[in-house]
């Protein structure tokens, strides 16, 4: 397990643990730090994989740890450590912070229309509706990032969860703030960066697909430069 604090050395810190047949990695977690090590930080909420807060990298891969069974993942030893390309603040537990500002970077929030009705007239059965319904779901746990080999590289990319929820509201015909969002899209730090690895997607515990979002949010933009040149308008149906 992955041990640090400020003004500690990192460390890696080994626990015996006597699982049971559907002891998870977050129950082992809670067992040693209320059996052994009262020191031990990771952050924890639900317990049921709804709320996104005890994603952790178990054995070298994204993981939450609520719905992770120790007996999945082989006989032995199992490393623990905090989500990478975050701030750690001690042990397990990071800080979101840049999550939050990459989501804001790319607009996340809707921005209604001047005049909209208040509750949603997008039918369920409508295309659109249809097309954004697979990437909706989002806990914003942050394994994606975590996972996602440009973040590492290029600290200016949006990363996986912020572009998916940018397509959300690209896609969305009641959304007043979709010029504005291209302007960052096509910057040349956005949707140009992706390299379609698609680690984002493989980690996903939502199985969301942000390179689907992605690959999406570039043909509406090949759609609408193309739209461009032809009529002189911006707008082109989806
Ligand atoms: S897209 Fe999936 S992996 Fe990424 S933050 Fe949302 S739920 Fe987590």
């Amino acid at each position: 397990m992955f041990r640090w604090s400020p003004g500690a050395d990192e460390r890696w810190q080994e626990y015996a643990v006597e699982p049971g047949a559907d002891t998870t990695v977050l129950d082992a977690l809670v067992d040693v730090q209320r059996g052994q090590d009262p020191g031990l930080a990771f952050r924890y909420a639900c317990r049921v994989g709804m709320c996104g807060s005890c994603g952790m990298v178990v054995n070298g891969r994204e993981r939450w740890a609520c719905r992770t069974r120790l007996s999945t993942l082989g006989r032995g030893r199992i490393t623990v450590r905090p989500l990478y390309h975050f701030p750690v603040l001690r042990d397990l537990v990071v800080d979101m912070a840049p999550f939050t500002a990459r989501m804001r970077a790319v607009g996340a929030a809707f921005a209604p229309s001047d005049g909209e009705r208040r509750y949603a007239r997008i039918g369920s059965g409508s295309g659109e509706r249809q097309d954004i319904d697979a990437a909706i779901e989002c806990i914003g746990c942050g394994l994606c990032v975590s996972a996602c080999t440009m973040v590492a590289h290029n600290s200016r990319f949006p990363g996986p969860a912020a572009l998916n929820r940018a397509f959300t509201l690209q896609r969305d015909s009641r959304d007043a703030a979709q010029s504005e969002r291209w302007g960052v899209l096509l910057s040349d730090d956005a949707l140009a960066r992706c390299h379609g690895q698609g680690n984002c997607t493989d980690v996903c515990p939502m199985g969301l697909a942000p390179t689907r979002s992605i690959i999406r949010l570039r043909q509406m933009a090949t759609a609408r430069l193309l739209g461009v040149s032809r009529s002189g308008q911006r707008s082109v149906a989806f």
